[in-house]
């Protein structure tokens, strides 16, 4: 709300994994909104959808020692934690393809239904690997752009959660050296709202913003450490 600055979270829960996911989540953008509401101009109040996911994404790996609060058994909760971190990873082959497809689409305007069937062929498998056998499942796969909202309702925004799933990465791996910090950066950075660029907000959050493949690759190593360890 403009002038109390509290902002409130609109969700369904029916006890599942994704319940939990989604209230962590989004409280991550509930403290964005608590720290930046300070700031003089509402204008600064507004801050780029690539930071605004670094907040709720990163939320979601902090609160991962947590989870057992939701979970009465072990087993679940380790399954619980694999699953989170199998999506930190397959996100981005997901992201690559929907991002790829939506340029085919929008550079080709005229294009056939069969030339949009086998353009999407193309571009999925191409991020799909090799060894992940997919037969049997090509009447899902052959649509299944269908699934993203995105690509009908906020054109070309999609590849914002790959740039903030690097910065949440990057948080993490913070948090699991020295949780303290990582918290003060964190909250340092959320508390610009919108008065950087984003190279700046990740700079402030002590984070890299680059995306060279030698960095993504020391953040999925990461991820795959923490992977083992679960
Ligand atoms: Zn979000």
């Amino acid at each position: 709300m403009a002038e109390t600055g509290a902002p409130f979270i609109f969700m369904n829960a029916a006890g599942t994994l994704n319940d939990v996911i989604t209230m962590v989540h989004e409280g991550g953008h509930a403290i964005h909104s608590f720290l930046s509401h300070p700031l003089q101009l509402t204008g600064f109040k507004e801050y780029p959808t690539e930071f605004a996911e670094v907040a709720s994404m990163s939320m979601e790996l902090f609160s991962m020692n947590e989870w057992g609060v939701f979970f009465n058994n072990d087993e679940e909760l380790k399954r619980a934690k694999e699953l989170q971190l199998e999506r930190v990873l397959t996100i981005f082959p997901w992201i690559a393809t929907i991002d790829k497809f939506q340029h085919w689409v929008y550079e080709n305007p005229n294009h056939t239904h069969e030339e949009r069937l086998q353009n999407w062929q193309r571009i999925l498998t191409e991020f799909t690997p090799a060894s992940l056998d997919v037969s049997g499942l090509e009447a899902y796969r052959n649509y299944s752009w269908q699934r993203q909202l995105h690509l009908f309702e906020v054109p070309f925004y999609y590849i914002e959660y790959g740039i903030a799933q690097l910065g949440a990465i990057g948080l993490w791996q913070q948090f699991q050296k020295d949780k303290d910090q990582a918290l003060q950066n964190y909250t340092a950075a959320l508390s610009l709202g919108g008065t950087r660029t984003l190279p700046q907000l990740f700079e402030a959050a002590g984070l890299q913003f680059d995306l060279s493949p030698a960095h993504i690759k020391g953040l999925m190593e990461f991820v795959k450490e923490q992977m083992e360890k679960v």
